[in-house]
């Protein structure tokens, strides 16, 4: 959570900080603040809310600093406010900090420091960083002063962090160090960048240096040195990100989801790349499996969080039916703690938009220390899981920086199907089922093009459903895991209660909430199993329920207020055209209620604590 973001160069920073920090609001928002190095001293301007009431604190564009630091906070130490916004300052204001991340031994450090005559300002976990770097600065010496200093304070420390540290008595220097936090270097000319993530400084630079848990980088003005945690130095080198800026702007759209919705034909051509060819086996060049090993597995676990998790029960739906294995879907933050059964025989896949998920990464981890074999899926290159995992593969659906996924989703959900098929053509299981599936995803980005036209008739839907307090949603088999992720979606954006159900599971007690005039959305893209759906559909408009229906399938449209017909297409791909109307009605459903669509309350779009 949180954006942090750095800059040393020649320019004033503050305009710049404040850019890059409303590219990253996305991330957390509660709370904003900058801090550069001014002639004689470090400048602080920090407050609670929105980024714009930083930029609009007086004397902000009055800052002369070329080297600075900044901050969106997403509280989880202290309540969002002025004095616990970042940056925090140390007592002797020499160190000015910014922290992404938990301290778990805080409580243990204050305590420490307090005995140690220093005085705390904040509730945060975060001001003890500067305090205890002060602490080792006074007593180190030499042209490493601050660098050993900050790296005594950060051995101290357990957690997660991505830490940013400017000094007064080195004007020209910057540290930046992280753990299990993200963190980016961007490479300018005669100036460098630091972000939470890359987007937000894409207009900058496309090269980036990516940083290992515990390594420093000390910044100047036209270097970067590296070291590590016992601070030998270590050379790295940058990597060319493909993504242009104008990828990272809403481009006329009102709202980056909105956008990134339309942006799926794309995303889904872009993740299938190369990999599939009707005529021939399915390729991922990052994996060399073969049939052997393939054999040994006898357990595939998909791990993931919130909607990268619903994306997995349509990969598990693909795994088992063409290569039968096994295969179980978990939340990552139950997994890790839960004793797995995972072994050198389970193949375990973690998928995470950002590559930083704080869970997932933990999950991630916990399967290797158990010997299974590891393949991390993500949005990003050099994310944090994909550093961690023993095989990364990638979606290509560009930066996505609406908070509720969309395309991630669709992406997450073809590629993962597209590595179903990569198994299935090694094992050479279910051959005709798989080719015909192949010449299906060719013609899918046409059909997600058709799908996209229904969008006003979804909105039309919607203002007539807004102000609802419930919704619920139906399917069953792969229905039911685009059900549940059309119910988180709109949950996150427009705070409607909303449950999703097997809608055969309806009967065993939640048909006691269905009354007059509530609203039911039901998904049918399975033609085995739509005449049960509807049945159980009929059941919720007997006691009143208006029903909006999204189906490929020929129904009876008297039936239901609202039916919308979707292409028809191979039902291991149908979640990636069904989910579409889904994502436009809590989209429309939050602009009727005059949300801000993009950055939801208390949600931030990568989730890196626990
Ligand atoms: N734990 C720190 C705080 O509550 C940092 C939170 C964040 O990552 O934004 O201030």
């Amino acid at each position: 959570m949180c954006g942090i973001v750095g800059y040393i160069g020649n320019q004033k920073a503050s305009p710049i900080l404040i850019n890059g920090l409303i590219r990253l609001e996305y991330r957390g928002y509660d709370s904003a603040g900058i801090s550069t190095v001014e002639k004689d001293s470090l400048s602080v301007m920090k407050d609670k809310g929105r980024v714009k009431n930083l930029y609009q604190l007086k004397g902000i564009n009055d800052l002369e600093g070329t080297i600075g630091i900044a901050h969106t906070r997403w509280a989880t130490h202290g309540k969002p406010s002025k004095e616990n916004a970042h940056p925090h300052l140390d007592n002797s204001k020499t160190f000015s900090v910014v922290h992404n991340g938990i301290i778990e031994n805080y409580n243990e450090l204050k305590k420490f420091l307090t005995d140690h005559g220093y005085t705390f300002y904040s509730q945060t976990d975060t001001e003890i960083i500067p305090n205890l770097i002060h602490y080792y600065y006074k007593n180190e010496s030499g042209d490493l002063r601050f660098l050993q200093a900050v790296k005594n304070a950060c051995s101290d420390l357990k957690g997660s962090f991505a830490i940013e540290v400017i000094c007064k008595d080195y004007p020209d220097n910057m540290i930046v160090v992280r753990k299990d936090s993200p963190l980016v270097i961007g490479k300018g000319e005669t100036e460098n960048y630091i972000s939470s993530d890359i987007p937000a400084i894409l207009s900058f630079t496309r090269n980036f240096y990516l940083l290992n848990d515990l390594e420093f980088a000390v910044l100047t003005r036209d270097n970067v040195s590296f070291y590590d945690k016992d601070l030998n130095i270590i050379k790295k080198n940058t990597q060319t990100i493909e993504w242009n800026a104008s990828s990272a702007e809403k481009d006329g759209y009102e709202d980056f989801m909105l956008k990134e919705i339309y942006e799926q034909p794309t995303a889904i051509r872009e993740t299938i790349g190369s990999k599939l060819n009707e005529f021939s086996k399915c390729e991922f060049e990052e994996l060399k499996f073969t049939k052997e090993y393939l054999a040994t597995i006898n357990k595939i676990y998909i791990v993931a969080c919130g909607t990268a998790m619903h994306a997995g029960l349509v990969g598990k739906n693909a795994i088992e039916k063409l290569c039968q294995i096994p295969t179980e879907v978990d939340i990552a933050s139950e997994f890790r703690y839960r004793h797995p059964l995972v072994d050198d025989k389970t193949l375990c896949i973690f998928i995470s938009q950002s590559g930083e998920t704080a869970d997932t990464i933990a999950a991630l981890k916990l399967s290797k220390e158990n010997g299974a074999k590891t393949i991390a899926i993500s949005n990003v290159i050099g994310s944090s899981i994909t550093r961690e995992a023993d095989y990364s593969i990638y979606t290509h659906a560009g930066p996505e920086i609406a908070v509720a996924s969309t395309k991630a989703y669709t992406s997450q959900v073809m590629l993962i199907t597209l590595l179903a098929i990569y198994f299935a053509d090694i094992l050479d299981r279910n051959t005709t089922t798989v080719n015909q599936l192949k010449t299906d995803i060719m013609n899918l980005p046409k059909k997600i093009d058709e799908t996209l036209k229904l969008s006003e008739v979804v909105k039309d839907f919607s203002k007539k459903v807004y102000q609802e307090k419930d919704i619920f949603f139906l399917g069953r088999g792969i229905d039911e895991a685009v059900a549940r992720e059309g119910s988180l979606k709109l949950k996150e954006i427009s705070y409607i209660h909303s449950e999703s159900y097997p809608a055969g599971e309806l009967k065993h007690g939640p048909i006691a909430l269905i009354e007059n005039g509530i609203t039911v959305v039901g998904i049918m893209t399975d033609k085995n199993l739509v005449e049960k759906t509807i049945s159980n559909i009929q059941e919720v408009i007997t006691r009143g329920a208006k029903t909006l229906v999204i189906t490929n399938q020929n129904v009876d449209k008297n039936m239901f207020n609202m039916t919308i017909k979707i292409p028809e297409v191979n039902p291991f791909i149908s979640p990636i055209l069904s989910v579409i109307p889904l994502q436009l009605f809590s989209y429309y459903i939050s602009k009727e209620k005059g949300l801000d669509v993009d950055k939801p309350r208390n949600l931030a779009k990568s989730v890196t604590v626990e």
